[in-house]
């Protein structure tokens, strides 16, 4: 019997204290940083076989900055240049990707139709502090959403707001969708997108892109909130070499907006 409850006890210890990291879900996953991106750093080493396993929802690129990334409910999706989504498969890889396993916290319906700036300020006030990381969805209808997404670069790569300058934007009105995204805090500058980094994706999974502006009709909003970081850099010459000493905000504005 003695034997028995100390198997129980060390089986009880194996499962929630030493696996303990690997279980919490609140945790926000990144690979590289937006500065990296930003000078052209747009080939990672993260198999998107490994990102599943941190994270069943975000958002990010692919190699080659071959278009938009979405992650919802454990599946990935690509958006390209030409407006069509694409499977992920395991072994595609991304320069930059936030992941994390969404499970809310709040849920708050909001059936008054608004402008994508009014629903980013009434975010703003669900949010019990701005110290700390957010998961966003907004699902349901929207009267209009515009997106963009970018097109696959040769080498040598140009600096992404070099690439911008000719990105693809789509339109769409109304239309049932997601936006998955996060909001994080001032003090993430250079490392990732400080405020909210959103990207779309339509109910019928055959459209979206990083979301530029938008009105939602009724939406169901839910934020997971996240207090814990988990980064992993580029082991390459690429990211070793490139200059991330500099502050980028302005220039991410204009990218990114
Ligand atoms: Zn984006």
């Amino acid at each position: 019997m003695i034997r028995f409850i100390s198997i129980v006890i060390i089986l009880f210890i194996f499962l929630f204290g030493c696996s303990h990291p690997r279980e919490n879900r609140d945790v926000l996953f990144q690979t590289s940083t937006i500065n990296a991106l930003l000078e052209g750093v747009y080939d990672g080493d993260i198999t998107f076989k490994m990102l599943r396993e941190h994270g069943d929802f975000g958002i990010g690129t692919f190699n080659e900055l071959d278009g938009e990334m979405i992650g919802l409910e454990g599946k990935f999706y690509q958006i390209k240049a030409d407006g069509k989504i694409y499977p992920v498969d395991d072994f595609m890889k991304t320069p930059f990707a936030v992941v994390t396993f969404f499970e809310p916290d709040k849920t708050v319906l909001l059936d008054k139709p608004m402008d994508c700036g009014k629903m980013e300020k009434y975010v703003d006030n669900l949010l019990p502090t701005r110290n700390i990381f957010y998961a966003i969805k907004i699902e349901g209808n929207f009267v209009f959403v515009k997106t963009r997404s970018v097109p696959k670069q040769n080498k040598p790569y140009p600096r992404l707001v070099e690439v911008v300058k000719s990105q693809p934007i789509f339109e769409f009105s109304n239309v049932k969708g997601t936006i998955v995204g996060f909001w994080l805090p001032d003090y993430m500058k250079g490392i990732n997108v400080p405020g909210y980094h959103f990207h779309f994706i339509t109910d019928d999974r055959k459209a979206g892109g990083h979301l530029l502006d938008c009105q939602v009709k009724d939406v169901r909003i839910e934020i997971d909130y996240t207090p814990e970081l988990y980064m992993v850099l580029p082991e390459h010459d690429e990211f070793y070499r490139s200059d991330l000493s500099k502050e980028r905000q302005k220039e991410l504005e204009n990218i990114e907006k």
